[in-house]
């Protein structure tokens, strides 16, 4: 076998022409979608007043394994894929482990983030409808300055909701997505209904997806021509980050590397069920098996802490009931928390495979997250973002475990992009000044105890 190179690039021609939907290979699939007032499972007529039309088929197809991806979509891929998985030699030589460490670095668009793999298709099908644009909302920002991006090259209106504390903490984010074209507004705002009724509830919110996304989800359905857009969480945006981990597949197997674990930061599950997904898919057909791990935030801990249940997707429980493990759509993350990773509900996907035991998952608390990106910088010379952090924080953790054991693992972890825009929160670990917040078991309770009864 060749020398490993430090980074493995894939041929222009070696990029996926398909995407792959995990639930094909699931025997047990992902609950359904059920409508809030019918408690019935939702259909795609009821769907496509939210969402564009193709993207309802995406949602509800939990059969097809493999879905083509079009030509103009595989184009705009083109300027930034396929992305290099990268061997750590420098991280491996500095912590002294036998582990061999590889991760698949999304943060080389101008994004910023593994985000634009899905807004580039959202934003296709929305043109291809012929709708005037599309609303969504956004956390800390990366995927509303990925949506805006790609709305400007498919020439759509872009409307972004944004959670309040990033807004204000994030002023370059907004101008990004500015510059792009889009408009910005800090949520909860007084130009919905929905906006207006949480100010009154909780005067003084810094907001959180949850809110955004209802005042998104409104603003589409009460304007002519426009649908709404979600970065995360859905089946669909998992669907279109499966060329992550169908590029990362390809890159091992071409130098033969078997990955014994895979790592990725868990907000909403893309990333995650993408990077996974073909790996996920090999373990269904009982073909292989893989150490899979979801790392959240301990600050919101859907997977270790919450409840596999129906739950609201948002918060002014606009949008259709999903089946996920959640903290109730009333939970709050502190706004002490940095960055991304902040949904209080997980991926329908990332949930089946969690309850059925195929993946693991784990919480790190935010100091310790902040320390392992100040190494990784110090020494792979990429500032991540926080929210890759996460995985950078398990598989240092990882690597350390196997310097002990002397087994020389495969660890594979998903970079999910770069933390220029958080300098923010690095100034606050600098400065000695980030804390780590832990909700107890009375406040989750809290939100938790207002599930719906299903
Ligand atoms: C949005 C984001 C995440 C988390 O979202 P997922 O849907 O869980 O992938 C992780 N990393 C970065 C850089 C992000 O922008």
């Amino acid at each position: 076998m060749s020398e490993i190179p430090y980074k493995i690039y894939l041929e222009e021609g070696e990029m996926p022409k398909q995407w792959y939907n995990v639930r094909g290979d699931m025997k047990k699939k992902p609950a359904p979608l059920l409508n809030p007032g019918t408690g019935q499972p939702v259909t795609a007529a009821e769907l496509s007043h939210v969402f564009c039309d193709e993207l309802v088929s995406q949602e509800l197809d939990d059969t097809s394994r493999f879905i083509d991806i079009p030509e103009e979509i595989r184009s705009f891929y083109r300027m930034y894929r396929p992305s290099p998985l990268v061997r750590a030699y420098c991280l491996e030589e500095k912590l002294k482990t036998p582990a061999h460490i590889y991760y698949k670095f999304e943060g080389n668009n101008t994004s910023g983030s593994h985000k634009l793999n899905s807004a580039i298709a959202q934003a296709y099908y929305a043109k291809k409808q012929g709708l005037k644009g599309v609303t969504t909302e956004t956390g800390a920002g990366q995927w509303g300055t990925a949506l805006s991006m790609a709305c400007s090259y498919f020439d759509l209106d872009c409307q972004v909701y944004m959670v309040k504390v990033s807004y204000e903490q994030k002023p370059f984010r907004r101008e990004v997505m500015r510059t792009y074209g889009a408009t910005v507004t800090p949520s909860p705002s007084m130009e919905t209904s929905i906006g207006r009724k949480i100010n009154e509830e909780f005067p003084g919110t810094t907001g959180s997806l949850g809110c955004a996304i209802s005042e998104a989800v409104e603003a589409a359905t009460s304007q002519e021509g426009y649908r709404y857009v979600l970065g995360s969480v859905l089946s669909q945006v998992l669907l279109h980050q499966s060329v992550i981990g169908l590029e990362t597949k390809a890159a091992l197997d071409k130098y033969g590397i078997k990955a014994d674990m895979i790592i990725g930061c868990a907000g909403g599950g893309s990333n995650l069920g993408g990077l996974i997904a073909p790996f996920a898919g090999e373990m269904l057909r009982g073909e292989n098996k893989y150490e899979i791990i979801a790392v959240e935030p301990a600050s919101c801990p859907s997977l270790t802490r919450g409840v596999y249940a129906y739950d609201f997707c948002d918060t002014g429980k606009v949008c259709p009931l999903a089946k996920m493990y959640t903290l109730g759509s009333g939970f709050i993350p502190s706004a002490n928390h940095a960055g991304g990773l902040r949904y209080h509900g997980m991926s329908s996907i990332v949930s089946e495979l969690y309850d059925q035991g195929l993946i693991k998952a784990t919480s790190v608390e935010q100091t310790n997250v902040f320390e392992a990106a100040e190494m990784f910088a110090r020494v792979e010379g990429i500032l991540p973002a926080p929210e890759s952090s996460h995985a950078i924080r398990v598989a240092l953790d990882e690597a350390l475990k196997c310097k002990e054991t002397g087994e020389a693992k495969n660890i594979v972890f998903g970079l999910t992009g770069t933390g220029y825009f958080d300098m923010v929160a690095y100034q606050r670990y600098n400065d000695h000044e980030m804390n780590d917040f832990i909700p107890t078991d009375e406040q989750l309770q809290k939100s938790i105890a207002k599930l719906p009864k299903i």
